[in-house]
């Protein structure tokens, strides 16, 4: 890349190392960067180092937020005793487009994969345990119905079988190995309405 100049060929590098952008899209954002304005450079820049140094987990359900609780969790005229167990913070924000659903959400930042050396242990699992100590009527498991995230409610659900609190799992509307955040509303609201209890 030394071709470009040490400084566009820093910039590709970078761009490179983020999720989905291979040398190619990295190249043409680097030349697209350098032809933009400077301060909307500036604006970028900014809200990369501000997103990175002010978001936290909501110390509640531990989506991304930069408040101490999530506006989810802060709100009153949610249903506090309906908890979705959600595995990214891209997950709640797809059942939050729907609109319907007036729970609240958990959110493990991660799924239970022996392949990838994951355990229980390295997921919000344990937070989420101590959560149902609270008065909580019922959980619903939604995470993705990709092995990770069946072997994932499987194991949640063994675990607060006990607690006698009730445990559903959302309907299989959701394709197989399918990621929450790219099915579309109508499926989530009928994958969230067909839930059966486990
Ligand atoms: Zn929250």
């Amino acid at each position: 890349m030394e071709y470009y100049g040490s400084q566009i060929g820093k910039l590709i590098e970078e761009l490179s190392r983020l999720p989905g952008i291979g040398p190619k899209s990295a190249g043409r954002l680097a030349f697209h960067m350098i032809n933009m304005p400077k301060e909307q450079v500036e604006e970028l820049a900014k809200a990369m180092l501000d997103a990175r140094n002010n978001v936290r987990y909501c110390k509640e359900c531990y989506t991304l937020t930069d408040d101490e609780l999530c506006p989810v969790c802060a709100s009153s005229e949610r249903d506090h005793g309906t908890i979705m167990v959600v595995e990214t913070s891209r997950d709640l924000a797809a059942y939050e487009k729907t609109g319907k659903y007036n729970g609240v959400y958990h959110v493990l930042q991660g799924a239970i994969s022996p392949m990838l050396g994951i355990g229980p242990s390295d997921i919000k699992l344990k937070e989420l345990m101590e959560r149902l100590r609270g008065d909580v009527e019922e959980v619903i498991i939604a995470t993705n119905s990709s092995l990770e995230g069946e072997t994932t409610a499987m194991y949640i659900s063994k675990l607060i079988k006990p607690t006698g609190i009730k445990v559903s799992r959302i309907a299989s509307g959701v394709p197989v190995g399918g990621d929450l955040e790219y099915i579309d509303e109508v499926t989530l609201l009928r994958a969230l309405e067909g839930r059966t209890q486990i």
